[in-house]
């Protein structure tokens, strides 16, 4: 890996890379873990959908891609951004709908040289001119999301070309010599496809530099609940992942385990929480409720920091199970929400039903079943920068 981080890569993309994203991203967690222990819980990790708009519709999407356009102008993402870069914040996850259909994403980047995006996208409106301003930026890390062979992806993706379209994306990016990413919601339609050391291969050949395996969730309008994973499926994954990571030279992220192999959600550790293009403060992207916004006169800090509904949000989910409350008590969250009051964030305004829907599943959480890493790089980083943080210990302490 080392070897291809030197020969492969654009090195004023590389300094960018290893110091905004990795040592400034470091300190960004070491100022969470010090708040943290004072009982304050500011996110270093924030995840924006910037727009709702998107070219594709895809099964199990939460977002109202066909809705009227919404989105985070420059004025309001400037005012985000400082403002968490304020309290030492240095990466920033930009989701959609589709990212790249905001005219103002690149502005967005440009504007703030001192923080580092990724940006969650289906790739297709990537063009080698987007790369090369990309590049350009230096800042931005493109992660394209994949989801199976040429029938499956138009199959899930609700169109047409869309894996060539997609791969164009990647190629794009890779010939710019952008850190890119790929990533899969892994579901019964590509599960055994993805799972195989041919795909690592394949992506590094290409030249991808990390990927990135989601577990499908059946939820929003469209849930296809036929989809999702089983318990052994799930455990396959985990295995796989730590054992490709001390064998293929290329990046692989999760944001489901530590680094003794228990699971964890990170919207519960305040690791990270989302903003909507509504400009509503979320817990994460999949939990469409909200009682407050970024707009808020007292400021994001103060706004996140004194939050009621996100802080029962993390104490009741972490009471209930190490993995994915929406997954195993939608009912719970329902009632967290009717409790608070907080607002159905969606345009289609059937996130209550929609929860009502739900049928109770296992998540990433097995318990009594851990795959510790085997990578003693990923132990460590994952040790120090991305674990619980004490969260569930907390609440059992309080009980
Ligand atoms: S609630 Fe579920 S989907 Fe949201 S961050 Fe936690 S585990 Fe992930």
């Amino acid at each position: 890996m080392a070897k291809r981080l030197l020969l492969e890569t654009d090195k004023r993309l590389l300094w960018k890379l290893s110091y905004t994203m990795g040592f400034k991203g470091m300190l960004s967690v070491i100022k969470h873990k010090r708040r943290v222990k004072k009982g304050i819980f500011f996110p270093p990790f924030l995840h924006i959908s910037i727009i709702n708009s998107c070219n594709l519709h895809c099964q199990g999407c939460w977002v109202d891609v066909k809705a009227k356009q919404a989105k985070l102008d420059v004025d309001r993402m400037d005012k985000m951004l400082c403002e968490a870069k304020a309290v030492g914040n240095a990466y920033f996850g930009i989701l959609g709908g589709e990212p790249f259909m905001h005219k103002e994403l690149i502005t967005v980047f440009e504007r703030h040289p001192d923080a580092y995006f990724q940006v969650f996208t289906n790739g297709q409106l990537i063009t080698r001119d987007i790369a090369r301003k990309l590049r350009r930026c230096g800042n931005v890390t493109p992660v394209i999301s994949v989801e199976g062979s040429q029938t499956i992806s138009d199959q899930r993706r609700g169109g047409s070309d869309v894996l060539n379209r997609t791969m164009q994306g990647v190629q794009n990016c890779v010939d710019e010599k952008l850190f890119t990413g790929v990533c899969s919601s892994l579901c019964q339609t590509n599960f055994e496809d993805f799972l195989q050391e041919s795909w690592a291969d394949k992506l590094i050949e290409m030249g991808v530099m990390y990927m990135w395996f989601h577990t499908y969730r059946p939820i929003g309008p469209d849930p296809c609940p036929e989809l999702a994973l089983t318990p052994e499926q799930q455990k396959r994954v985990r295995e796989f992942v730590v054992n490709m990571r001390v064998k293929k030279p290329i990046g692989i992220i999760d944001a489901y385990y530590d680094h003794k192999g228990q699971a964890l959600c990170p919207a519960v550790t305040a690791a990270s929480h989302h903003i909507s293009p509504y400009g509503d403060i979320e817990p994460c992207p999949i939990i469409q409720f909200s009682k407050e916004k970024i707009d808020d006169e007292r400021g994001l800090y103060e706004t996140f920091t004194q939050s009621k509904f996100l802080q029962d949000f993390r104490t009741l989910a972490a009471k209930n199970t190490r993995g994915c409350i929406v997954l195993e008590h939608p009912d719970l969250l329902k009632q967290l929400a009717e409790k608070h009051g907080a607002r159905d964030t969606t345009v289609r305004n059937t996130a209550f039903p929609e929860l009502d829907a739900l049928e109770s599943r296992p998540s990433q959480d097995t318990p009594g079943y851990q795959v510790p890493e085997k990578s003693w790089a990923y132990r460590l980083a994952k040790k120090y920068f991305f674990n619980d943080f004490g969260a569930y210990a907390r609440v059992t302490a309080n009980d």
